[in-house]
């Protein structure tokens, strides 16, 4: 991360000094109704909340707590308007909801995060949206793309597999049509990728994961650009999306430490790496920070850091059967799916879309000592 994201992670939408002091960090405002000086002021502010303009109105529409996180993940994301949501499903959801009416064509990467799948084949399909999933890139895009492609939706990297997409070349290759194209930036959040600086539409967070850094709390965001802001922003409010102040104020207080996590893990995953590599019952490592991993060239264009995820395959000797034993073997490791906390993790999974290789095992490198997780890695490794 360059100092200038460090420093912009540091101060976004930091408390003010009202008079002669301020806090540090913004105030937890709690609230359902706002109270109106008179009711020609009440009408003035409903009549700008009409227009478009964000106005402290009512709980439910935001407060200065949320509208804080808000501002701060609009700067680092570069967009037109960034809203909150309760969790992060609840953000991949909403360009789904909001973009796309039934006859829409929405084309998916096969390695989007599984509950997003869960969105386009449980919920879309049924309303008369055509969901298809496509494997590679923008060259497979450009095969699959209709009159009616309203939106492509993908993870960057891909989930569990880490996959890269050319977001650019995907860019291009919508530019002049009505098809939205749309980024989980969960990854590369906060700040080391910014898919809409480089041709996306819209970028989702889940706050859930380094953001809040500390496994305690779910929380999402959206970022629309020119394009799709405005719409996505109505039709939040008009559901009725909303997060408590208390989440926002936790997730503010992540983001300011999260570039000093993020170094750390990153740092730790590279020594976890080098040993991993040398162990004979790991056939590949996919991180696309790694040197020999097939992404690492988009990775190094587009990225500006990496995290403490990645998954390993095991030698082709190895069954799924075997990659959960070694998972159980461990001891450090919380056997768990949400990451981003400052705690390490390990997991297998039954079915993974868009992988046709051997037994995985997907870690998180934790703020742990490195040294203590490979000895338990060690030890895992050894029941093969
Ligand atoms: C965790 C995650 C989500 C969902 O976040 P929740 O807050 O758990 O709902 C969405 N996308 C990605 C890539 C994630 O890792």
């Amino acid at each position: 991360m360059s100092e200038r994201e460090k420093t912009r992670l540091v101060h976004a939408s930091r408390g003010k000094i009202i008079g002669e002091v301020g806090t540090v960090n913004p105030p937890v405002v709690r609230c359902s109704t706002v109270l109106y000086k008179d009711l020609a002021t009440r009408q003035a502010v409903r009549d700008r909340r009409a227009a478009g303009e964000r106005c402290f109105s009512y709980g439910a529409l935001g407060t200065p707590t949320t509208y804080a996180l808000e501002d701060a993940i609009n700067e680092i994301e570069g967009g037109s308007r960034t809203m909150l949501f309760p969790t992060g499903l609840a953000a991949v959801a909403h360009p789904f909801l909001s973009l796309l009416l039934p006859g829409d064509h929405v084309l998916l990467a096969e390695t989007v995060y599984g509950p997003a799948r869960a969105v386009a084949v449980n919920y879309l399909t049924k309303r008369n949206i055509n969901c298809e999933f496509y494997a590679g890139g923008h060259e497979e895009v450009k095969k699959r793309l209709k009159p009616n492609t309203r939106m492509v939706y993908l993870d960057n990297p891909g989930s569990i597999i880490y996959d890269v997409q050319d977001l650019p070349a995907l860019a291009a290759l919508l530019k002049g049509r009505e098809t939205f194209l749309v980024v989980d930036n969960t990854w590369g959040s906060p700040g080391m990728y910014k898919p809409l600086a480089l041709g996306a539409d819209v970028s989702i967070i889940a706050l859930t994961k380094y953001v809040g850094g500390h496994s305690d709390l779910v929380l999402g965001s959206v970022s629309g650009g020119p394009r799709t802001a405005d719409r996505l922003w109505k039709d939040a409010n008009t559901l009725g999306q909303s997060v408590s102040p208390d989440d926002a104020y936790s997730a503010l207080k992540g983001l300011r430490t999260a570039a000093a996590r993020l170094a750390m893990h990153r740092q730790h995953t590279a020594e976890v790496i080098a040993w991993l590599e040398r162990q004979p019952q790991v056939k590949r490592i996919l991180y696309p920070a790694h040197p020999k991993d097939p992404g690492h060239a988009l990775w190094k264009r587009d990225f500006k850091g990496a995290n403490g995820l990645f998954s390993i395959e095991l030698a082709d000797r190895y069954k799924q059967a075997d990659a959960d034993r070694v998972v159980d073997a461990l001891r450090l490791f919380g056997i768990g799916a949400s990451w981003g906390g400052y705690e390490s993790l390990a997991l297998t999974y039954p079915i993974v879309h868009g992988w046709k290789g051997g037994a995985l095992i997907r870690f998180h490198i934790g703020l742990e000592d490195p040294a203590d997780m490979i000895e338990d890695l060690a030890k895992g490794l050894a029941v093969l």
